[in-house]
């Protein structure tokens, strides 16, 4: 039985018992039994990693994840008690780009609405052409084909990419393209991005709130001018990046929570993503 719709409204979602369920009540029935929460029983799949040693990082940063002990063990009195620290860049293992990441005047983590962050997605697989060329750019050929099969992308949706590339992490060879860490990695990068002319269409012909793939990053390894970034920012897109589990995914019918750790004035952040199949 179906207990909610999803009814995107402008920006926002608003969560309308359906008919059905209210002709279902009988008279003297409390209303009250009706579940209300907006997620009854829903499945949630995890789309981030764990954070750890592990963390894949763009190859000229310094560090990576850092979780030092600061309290770990029995105390004097008895009980167990454990604190850490957290070291990390902004940008690594399954994290948000906020729109000023690339455009100055661009929204940081902690000026995204949660309306930005929450909401319908499809999942559009681009996994045959991405893993047959390393340096392959997701273009509107490749959506348009999508489109046919499943219609267009709705208004105001998240438009996630599943590339394949996500069963590599955190492999960073086969994740990057190259064995070569540190700055000397940049320019020998292999993997898929989105074409930038496609970027700046899903932004004007789509209107999607977000964008999000399975890779280190929304340009492809090789780009020198992040112009992807650029036209989704320009157009206060956040962007996912590393995001994981994209292959439980159905193509559309999803419902995502995508929140960033809200760091003020900050271009990026840690994420934690989570999606549920609605339909
Ligand atoms: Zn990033």
């Amino acid at each position: 039985m179906k207990f909610f719709e999803f009814v995107p409204v402008g920006r926002k979602l608003f969560f309308i018992l359906t008919l059905s369920i209210l002709g279902a009540c009988t008279q003297g029935e409390s209303v009250s039994t009706i579940p209300t929460e907006p997620f009854a029983n829903p499945q949630w799949i995890d789309l981030s990693y764990a954070f750890d040693s592990t963390t894949l990082y763009w190859p000229n940063n310094p560090d990576g994840f850092q979780h030092r002990v600061d309290a770990e063990g029995v105390t004097d009195l008895g009980y167990y008690y454990s604190s850490y620290t957290i070291l990390t860049p902004e940008h690594g293992g399954t994290h948000l780009d906020a729109p000023i990441h690339f455009y100055e005047k661009g929204e940081t983590v902690d000026e995204l609405s949660l309306s930005k962050l929450t909401g319908e997605a499809v999942v559009i697989d681009v996994s045959a052409l991405a893993l047959e060329d390393r340096d392959y750019l997701i273009d509107t050929v490749a959506i348009l084909s999508w489109e046919a099969e499943h219609g267009q992308i709705p208004e105001q949706a998240m438009a996630l990419f599943r590339t394949g590339y996500g069963k590599f992490y955190p492999d960073w060879r086969a994740y990057f393209g190259t064995a070569k860490t540190g700055a000397e990695a940049i320019p020998e990068l292999h993997f898929l991005g989105i074409q930038p002319e496609t970027a700046a269409w899903l932004a004007q012909s789509r209107h999607v709130k977000a964008v999000g793939l399975d890779t280190p990053s929304l340009d492809y390894g090789q780009s020198k001018d992040f112009a992807a970034h650029q036209a989704l920012m320009e157009n206060q897109i956040p962007g996912f990046e590393n995001v994981d589990n994209l292959d439980l995914l159905s193509a559309k019918g999803i419902y995502v929570i995508a929140l960033p750790m809200k760091i003020k004035g900050g271009s990026g952040s840690p994420l934690r993503i989570i999606a549920t199949i609605k339909e």
